[in-house]
């Protein structure tokens, strides 16, 4: 491992035909004194842009096209200065950009391109390597082994999980799924398709109806359809009732189906709620089915030591995924895929022609083309192992306690507000609720009042987050149109928590003042 760089000296000159400078565009990169220059001004903005964040609208105050619109249609025949570029970045460009690293970006599930991950990866773009064989990039390759392993003690998984960095949760669970598909006895899919099969009964995978829909496009990807899928019921805080999975399955097999794998969520997307995985297990033990865990939000509180429970029964999954670009402030794209028996993913989609053999030893060299659809790979571990190297365990956990105590701060005032109301338990840092006017609560068996109440709370968010301030994103539950606040970004504080349910309960008196249907009564 100590192999001394060579000394830099001057290469021989090639005896090639030499083009003539005055008719030929210049060739070969740009000199390394630009990247210096130009390199310095950048790291300046981008410093100043997370020091004040705030001074931007943090969803764009665009409208679609406008981007478009400014910019030429064709790239330039000759090439630009790099300042000129720079300018149109800060000129054009960011005012389009909706700022996922503000602190007041509270919708979906907030994240945030750290500081150690920024440098990580500027410096894998700069390696450039291609991580598709462990010949071309060593590094990247043992890195991931090593960062993955680092982040699977971190959550207390077991130390037989292996796994691999893929760019998205949805293409992990798509994965992990064609690795269940591979898995069914006798079905052989990878070799005779699923196509023309009268030998094989239907495959019926199980999900809750609160799983993320990219389980649904991992089955329509590896042509299982959407029929595949049974949607199980959730009990009242929208976690996967196991009964219902219970009489799925029977009902299944009774009627000729094969079922062959379930998903568990932990952190579903619109409520974060977390499946009882220790019971879904034991099902999937018992009838013989594979459990992956969609844990892409709610894995990573795992680091948390007293929130190790969140994953209780996913030593027992057949593969798991947990994204750090959600909520282990690492940047996208980075989601960590976790699999008990590597050998049967990558048994799916191992496929090496001669151009791409090495004479590594398989059992010595992993070979990162194997895990997947795609050959060629970013060097993704190393923004993840610097974020983890930066942090540590401790300052991991600190920093997720503290959103879980922005969002306790968020639920308890909504709690305490007569015109909020509260529509789902917080296990993690996201907040379910609405606005609701204290004179219609308990009037909602009318059905003018729902509807309201699902138009005001449309119209709240929209003036919310034209404000510029905050931005909050939305799901319905229960027929109910509601808000979400979702605090993942290192830079939130308890004034923008603060701030975002001001200005819902100032933009929904308003509202409900202006646009309540006169049916309803006004307000006393
Ligand atoms: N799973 C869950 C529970 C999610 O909430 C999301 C996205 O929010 C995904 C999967 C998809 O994540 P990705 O964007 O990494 O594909």
């Amino acid at each position: 491992m100590s192999i001394p760089p060579r000394p830099l000296s001057t290469p021989p000159r090639s005896p090639s035909i030499q083009p003539d400078p005055s008719n030929v565009p210049p060739v070969g990169d740009l000199p390394t004194s630009e990247l210096t220059r130009h390199g310095g001004r950048a790291l300046d903005w981008i410093a100043a842009y997370l020091d004040h964040p705030e001074r931007y609208p943090v969803l764009a105050r665009v409208r679609p096209g406008e981007l478009r619109a400014a910019l030429p249609a064709q790239a330039p025949d000759a090439g630009e200065p790099l300042a000129r570029i720079l300018d149109d970045f800060e000129q054009l460009i960011v005012p389009a950009v909706t700022h996922w690293n503000h602190p007041g970006f509270l919708a979906y599930f907030g994240i945030t391109g750290s500081i150690p991950g920024i440098l990580g990866e500027l410096l894998a773009a700069a390696l450039n390597v291609n991580a598709m064989l462990w010949r071309t990039a060593p590094a990247a390759t043992e890195l991931e082994e090593v960062a993955l392993g680092w982040l699977r003690d971190l959550l207390g998984l077991p130390a037989a999980f292996a796994g691999s960095i893929q760019d998205t949760a949805s293409a992990s669970s798509m994965v992990a799924l064609a690795a269940a598909r591979e898995a069914v006895p006798g079905l052989e899919a990878r070799t005779r398709g699923l196509l023309g099969r009268p030998d094989q009964a239907p495959l019926v995978l199980y999900l809750s109806t609160e799983a993320h829909s990219s389980i649904d496009k991992a089955a329509i990807a590896l042509g299982l359809g959407t029929d595949s899928l049974s949607k199980v019921a959730t009990d009242p805080d929208y976690r996967m009732d196991v009964a219902d999975l219970e009489r799925r399955i029977a009902a299944d097999r009774a009627a000729g189906k094969r079922p062959f794998a379930v998903v568990a969520t932990v952190g579903t997307t619109s409520t974060t709620s977390i499946d009882p995985v220790p019971a879904i297990a034991a099902v999937c033990g018992r009838e013989r089915l594979w459990l992956h865990v969609d844990a892409a939000y709610g894995g990573s509180a795992a680091v948390v030591p007293e929130l190790r429970h969140i994953l209780d029964g996913c030593q027992y999954a057949d593969s798991l995924v947990v994204n750090p670009h959600k909520w282990l402030f690492t940047p996208m794209d980075c989601s960590a895929l976790y699999c008990r028996r590597p050998s049967v993913l990558t048994g799916a989609f191992r496929l090496t022609p001669e151009y791409l053999r090495t004479t590594e030893a398989e059992a010595e060299a992993t070979n990162l083309m194997d895990w997947g659809v795609s050959l060629g790979r970013r060097f993704r571990a190393l923004k993840l192992w610097m974020v983890m190297r930066a942090y540590g365990r401790e300052g991991l956990a600190a920093r997720i306690r503290e959103h879980l105590r922005l969002a306790r701060i968020a639920a308890t005032a909504v709690d305490a507000a007569a015109d909020l109301e509260r529509l789902a338990p917080v296990p993690f840092s996201t907040v379910c609720f609405r606005a609701r006017p204290p004179d219609l609560a308990g009037q909602e068996d009318q059905e003018g009042v729902r509807l309201h109440l699902n138009a005001l709370n449309a119209a709240t968010l929209e003036a919310v987050n034209g404000t510029g301030e905050v931005f909050l994103s939305h799901t319905v539950l229960r027929e109910r149109t509601t808000l979400r606040i979702a605090i993942g970004n290192l830079r939130t504080e308890e004034r923008h928590v603060a701030r975002a349910l001001a200005l819902v309960r100032e933009h929904a008196a308003r509202l409900d003042r202006e646009q309540r249907p006169t049916a309803l009564g006004r307000k006393p």
